[in-house]
């Protein structure tokens, strides 16, 4: 089958809610993946921050394989090693005492919502189960963190939305704590806002409101479904913070290609939750910790560090090229901001035509690479990127 028949195929039966750029992939291996028509490409959005060591990583494979020949599958009413293993590791690396396993980044944070709401609930009552976010937030597109996103966009055809969400402004303490009420159970916050243009809160902000938090017994938790697993050069973005979250919730990257979400509680949250209070068919699936302690062994501190110089180094680059205002974020979640006559997806759609797969977040270029992308293969990606910009056309 070529790229065309593919297309049509998919338009005929997988239900219409993607708006896909016009390539099917076929194949890929390392930072380079080829389509149904033999081109290939550097991949700049590794699955969406998804396949943290590429495409195909060898030892991943060759674990899950191993995890899929021993234990496919079992319930969650046995014991198994990896989960245990994977938790183990999770928690012997941070301040995190206990984690949940789940399949997606949404199903993480209705765990932590949940979670919340209990703690609140068993200490001070039935009332107590707001859950303060930011506008312009991304939790998920589960009815609960479609109502927890910030961003009206995403609620208007789904009402009624769950109730007990409120909005705070991003970078903005007082209207944090003009939104704070008795009953709130909660703030939660992406540290750097990924589907909201990739913007880096405020260290201030961030610990003032932990602060207040912290003294009102409220639950800080921090979304690290995109920026977690070393996305930021750290294993988790909250480490460029200086604080100890509550509760902090990751997916994507920690599988390397395969759907796991994870819920981590501290001290205070990791006995919210007893028998029969949470629970799902699939998470902790033993192939997939097997691939996933492969990614969180790949993250030696050498390797975290090379992340962010190589974040540093393609911020240096782009920032000189034409018609780019500026880079945002931090270690290999970056944003470009273009020039406003500029739309990023035409951007977007030249450079996969020239052989390089780049996304948007809002109005931005959005690099999410594999983790342990080379320079030379970043060169590759940058040059595609530049003789784009520079051949664009008002
Ligand atoms: N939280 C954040 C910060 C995200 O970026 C995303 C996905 O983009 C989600 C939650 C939802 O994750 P998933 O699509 O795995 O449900």
């Amino acid at each position: 089958m070529n790229n065309s028949e593919i297309k049509e195929r998919d338009k005929k039966y997988v239900c219409n809610t993607y708006n896909r750029f016009n390539v099917a992939l076929k194949q890929g291996k390392g930072c380079e993946c080829t389509d149904f028509n033999g081109k290939t490409y550097i991949d700049f959005t590794s699955g969406i921050g998804v396949n943290s060591i590429g495409f195909c990583n060898e030892k991943w494979a060759k674990a899950v394989y191993e995890g899929l020949t021993t234990l496919s599958h079992t319930s969650n009413l046995f014991y198994t090693s990896p989960c245990g293993e994977l938790a183990e590791k999770l928690c012997v690396n941070t301040h995190f005492k206990k984690v949940f396993f789940a399949n997606s980044g949404a199903e993480a944070n209705e765990g932590a919502i949940k979670c919340a709401r209990k703690y609140s609930q068993d200490k001070y009552g039935k009332s107590r189960y707001e859950i303060l976010s930011l506008v312009n937030s991304f939790h998920g597109r589960t009815i609960s963190t479609l109502s927890m996103t910030g961003q009206n966009v995403f609620h208007d055809k789904y009402n009624p939305l769950t109730e007990g969400f409120n909005y705070a402004e991003a970078n903005n303490f007082s209207d944090v704590i003009a939104k704070i009420t008795n009953n709130t159970a909660a703030v939660i916050m992406e540290l750097v806002q990924g589907e909201g243009g990739v913007i880096k809160l405020n260290s201030d902000f961030v610990k003032s409101v932990y602060n207040y938090c912290k003294e009102n017994d409220i639950l800080f938790i921090v979304d690290e479904v995109q920026t977690g697993i070393g996305r930021t050069g750290k294993l988790f973005a909250y480490e460029h913070f200086n604080i100890e979250p509550d509760i902090v919730t990751c997916a994507k990257g920690i599988g390397g290609g395969l759907p796991l979400g994870a819920v981590l509680f501290n001290d205070k949250t990791q006995n919210v939750f007893g028998y029969s209070d949470h629970a799902t068919t699939f998470g902790g699936n033993p192939a997939i910790c097997k691939g996933a302690l492969v990614v969180l062994d790949t993250l030696t501190e050498e390797f975290l560090y090379e992340i962010t110089e190589k974040g540093n180094y393609i911020k240096e680059q782009v920032t000189k090229m034409p018609h780019v205002k500026s880079v945002s974020g931090l270690g290999l979640m970056l944003g470009v901001e273009l020039a406003d006559y500029i739309n990023a997806k035409d951007i977007v759609n030249s450079c996969i035509e020239s052989g390089l797969l780049i996304l948007t977040a809002k109005t931005k270029l959005r690099f999410l690479p594999p983790l342990n992308i080379s320079y030379e293969e970043i060169d590759k990606g940058l040059s595609v990127l530049k003789d784009v910009l520079n051949n664009y056309k008002k």
